[in-house]
């Protein structure tokens, strides 16, 4: 099976991205913000847990985000081709963890599709999505804690997977734009 992670910042374009690759190359995709959303919505236990978390700008604790990750990944359609995961690992434990859940089923991590977007573009689309889609966590405040969150606690994993070997960066510009990249992820899954 392949195994994907998209790796980014907020408002890289990881999720944009993952819908797009899940239908050129029939993939599943795991979008951990996108489940724990889903449980705040239903009014679970632990949609509750995560909201106090989310709407900080906070990490969910890692034990509890790595049980959840597991259990989605165990319940993936039985001859899946492949998954990309979004928005895990988002620290050194998880990753960590999550190399042990491969481990334990005989999979292991194929790449990390990493998007490098500039802080000027990235800050510019999250406020944008504040206005389109209304995410709580899409507000001035708590895009600065996320960005610091992400800068201290998850960006250290890009040198973690550059040391695996399972690295690749894609690079945003104005000029090659979504559609380019993709175009680009597209052309390296291809060739693997
Ligand atoms: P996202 O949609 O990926 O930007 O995630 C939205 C929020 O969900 C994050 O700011 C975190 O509070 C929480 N979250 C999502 N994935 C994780 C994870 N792997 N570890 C901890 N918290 C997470």
């Amino acid at each position: 099976m392949l195994n994907f992670v998209i790796f980014g910042a907020p408002g890289s374009g990881k999720g944009t991205y993952s819908a797009k690759l899940k239908e050129i190359f029939q993939l599943e995709h795991i979008s951990t913000g996108d489940v724990l959303r889903g449980e705040i919505r239903k009014g679970s236990d632990l949609g509750i847990v995560a909201k106090s978390y989310i709407d900080k700008g906070q990490l969910i604790p890692d034990e509890l985000m790595i049980g959840i990750l597991a259990n989605v990944y165990d319940n993936l359609p039985a001859g899946s081709n492949g998954v990309i995961l979004d928005g895990f690992p988002r620290t050194i434990t998880q990753a960590e963890a999550l190399a042990k859940m491969f481990d334990e089923r005989n999979e292991k991590l194929t790449a990390v599709i990493d998007l490098e977007v500039s802080q000027d573009i990235l800050l510019a689309r999250l406020l944008r999505r504040a206005k389109l889609e209304g995410r709580a966590d899409d507000n001035e405040e708590t895009i600065k804690k996320r960005f610091e969150v992400y800068h201290t606690q998850t960006k250290p994993l890009a040198d973690y997977f550059k040391e695996m070997g399972v690295l690749k960066s894609f690079y945003y510009t104005d000029e090659l734009g979504p559609e380019g990249m993709v175009r680009e992820i597209a052309e390296y899954i291809k060739s693997l």
